[in-house]
């Protein structure tokens, strides 16, 4: 076993200055431990935070924003009785990841920083990956490529971010708000998470030493009327071949507000701003439903046998935006 230091900071500033000599964050270390296992993380100290209070404050009472501190757990947010009703979508991409176990250790800043699962990037040595090896290829090229994006892809890498929540809070214009070296600042959420381009190593703007403190969700009436669907191999404990989150905001049968984002199919949680333009204004019915299905995947890039997601994403959109109309 390869031998790490364990660090137990005072508080947040002393995680940042421990970080900025090197380390990774603990927090459920459900996403961590695993990598360290398969020898894909191999850090030198680990950084438990599990302690601190001041990332755990978590309020989902306030008028003009939800606060979630970065280790607020997956299934206490998942249960939390205004989530459920008011923002069912955040609800429900909780409680269709992982498993109750995982979700129990699981923290909602840890969920949002989960890597791939890509088979080649956890697969190891055997196989060339970018992402976990800058430089040394991508065997996905030539590969079994069923999972990999058609949307956010690059010659580099077409790994796809798994996470379910992070397209639930997107569409709610989510901010997070996070704390380093360099002092602290907001990120949009839609911002934190990079397409790989040709560096897919480097997943996030979010620098070495920066710690995320808590997520932000203003509220909106268009949260009511919204819903998480999930599509994958099996019904529990996958993860997604596609997914969309989406809301809906009406005036008896036309669109007042309408927000789109697709999960599982991209290489980051992908907004589908056209969908959302092709709704707003316009009567909502089956077809434009449908429709903006279709504008959600534009311009997705089949590969030899991941072109059915793109189908399978827009009727994921179609079908997730007809359970919101009924919540409307
Ligand atoms: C079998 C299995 C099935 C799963 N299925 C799903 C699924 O269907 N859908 C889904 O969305 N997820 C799924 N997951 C992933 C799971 O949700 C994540 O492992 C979990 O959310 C990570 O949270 P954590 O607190 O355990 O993070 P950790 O493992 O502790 O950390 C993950 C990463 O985030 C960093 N980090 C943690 N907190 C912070 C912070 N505050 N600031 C900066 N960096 C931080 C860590 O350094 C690490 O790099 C599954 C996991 C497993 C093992």
């Amino acid at each position: 076993m390869r031998q790490f230091e364990y660090i137990r900071p005072a508080d947040v500033n002393d995680a940042v200055r421990i970080l900025s000599g090197g380390g990774k964050l603990l927090a459920g270390g459900t996403t961590l431990y695993d990598l360290m296992k398969l020898r894909i993380e191999r850090p030198a100290r680990i950084v438990d935070i599990n302690h601190l209070s001041d990332l755990k404050h978590y309020d989902s009472s306030g008028d003009h924003e939800l606060v979630f501190g970065a280790l607020a757990r997956m299934s206490d947010v998942a249960a939390d009785r205004r989530i459920i009703r008011d923002y069912p979508a955040i609800s429900e991409s909780l409680w269709r990841a992982a498993s109750q176990q995982l979700r129990n250790m699981a923290s909602l800043g840890g969920n949002l920083l989960q890597r791939t699962r890509c088979h080649y990037f956890r697969g190891g040595d055997p196989y060339a990956c970018n992402k976990r090896d800058p430089g040394s290829g991508c065997a996905a090229i030539e590969g079994l490529d069923r999972g990999q994006a058609v949307l956010g892809a690059s010659r580099a890498c077409s790994a796809v971010y798994p996470g379910d929540l992070a397209a639930a809070l997107i569409i709610f214009d989510a901010e997070i708000d996070v704390i380093g070296s360099g002092g602290e600042r907001m990120i949009p959420l839609e911002e934190l998470h990079r397409e790989p381009g040709d560096t897919p190593h480097i997943e996030t703007t979010l620098k070495p030493d920066e710690i995320i403190v808590r997520i932000r969700v203003p509220t909106t009436p268009l949260g009511r009327a919204s819903t998480y669907l999930k599509v994958r191999d099996r019904e529990s404990y996958a993860f997604a071949l596609a997914s969309a989150a989406v809301a809906l905001q009406m005036d008896g049968d036309i669109v007042l507000g309408a927000r789109v984002a697709l999960g599982g199919l991209a290489t980051r949680p992908w907004r589908a701003r056209a969908a959302e333009r092709l709704l707003i204004g316009r009567r909502f019915d089956e077809a434009a439903a449908r429709a903006a299905g279709e504008a959600a995947v534009e311009g997705a890039k089949p590969g030899r046998s991941s072109g059915f997601r793109i189908e399978l994403g827009a009727r994921t959109v179609a079908d997730a935006l007809m359970i919101a109309r009924q919540r409307t």
